[in-house]
């Protein structure tokens, strides 16, 4: 198994029919922390990655408070991977972020209370930095390969993770622009924390699919998610994703300098289990 892995939303939402065909069956593994969202291998250049679509494979299975995220992080750990690239589609809080760009986020507000969004316990817990709060590595080779896109690309910006499932009012958007953010999502942060957590690199590219509520006014006043005009661009998103991930999987793989396992403590955590075994996910396939 390589040492790089991807997680994404839905498998059928992000990725391409041809990038679909090469991937395998899939499966969930079981692990200390319960079953994990499906995930696929992709053979590529003598190598094997795997990916976590963390919601499901054609449709949305399970909403973001109820992801496993714990699960989704330890069995990638498990398996070998050291760093995670993540695909993440948001909402804009402000019209300098349209809908089909690209943003790579450098940090992000986490107001999400996902249930069980960290390896610690009680009396066993640490206090691990955050700041960058994303893998310099990752990101340099993101921001190389999204330069390439022919996408606009913002450089830069806070993420702000929420609860979910619902979308934001108005107001709640708001203030989420007020408190500094750039887009608004329901995921990445819980992610990045539980990664930093276990030593692992981690790092997002964020597509948005529309503006947040009350950012984009129509012309006779109207409150509008995606301007008519915009709505192919959010269609673009498998393509520009899979691009993306083929551009990672060709770029250059040094050997980590970034430090960031400097950060977690947990890796040694005793009462940690290897994953006990790989269950095909028959609910999941065929679909
Ligand atoms: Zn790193």
């Amino acid at each position: 198994m390589h040492q790089l892995g991807f997680i994404g939303g839905v498998e059928k939402s992000i990725l391409t029919a041809e990038i679909r065909e090469k991937l395998s069956p899939a499966k969930r593994i079981k692990t200390p922390y319960g079953l994990t969202s499906p995930l696929k291998f992709l053979a590529h250049s003598g190598k094997k990655y795997v990916l976590i679509f963390r919601h499901g494979l054609e449709k949305i299975e399970i909403t973001a408070p109820f992801v496993n995220y714990r699960a989704n992080i330890y069995a990638l750990k498990k398996m070998g991977v050291s760093r995670i690239v993540s695909f993440n589609t948001v909402g804009s809080l402000t019209q300098e972020v349209r809908v089909g760009d690209l943003i790579l986020c450098d940090d992000f507000i986490d107001l999400a209370d996902h249930m069980r969004r960290t390896f610690f316990t009680a009396k066993k817990s640490r206090h691990i930095r955050m700041h960058p709060a994303f893998c310099p590595d990752l990101m340099s080779r993101l921001a190389k390969v999204s330069s390439f896109l022919g996408k606009r690309l913002k450089r830069g910006g806070v993420y702000v993770c929420v609860n979910g499932p619902r979308l934001e009012t108005a107001a709640e958007i708001r203030y989420l622009r007020i408190i500094g953010g750039d887009v608004v999502g329901m995921t990445m942060a819980t992610e990045a924390n539980l990664a930093r957590e276990l030593d692992m690199c981690y790092a997002p590219v964020c597509y948005s699919i529309d503006y947040a509520e009350g950012v984009y006014k129509a012309p006779d006043g109207s409150n509008v998610l995606v301007p008519e005009d915009e709505k192919q661009l959010k269609n673009e998103v498998s393509t520009v994703f899979s691009k993306v991930l083929e551009g990672i999987l060709e770029s250059s793989d040094a050997p980590k300098a970034c430090g960031c396992e400097l950060y977690g403590y947990l890796t040694i955590e005793p009462k940690l289990k290897p994953v006990v075994k790989m269950a095909r996910n028959k609910s999941a396939v065929g679909k």
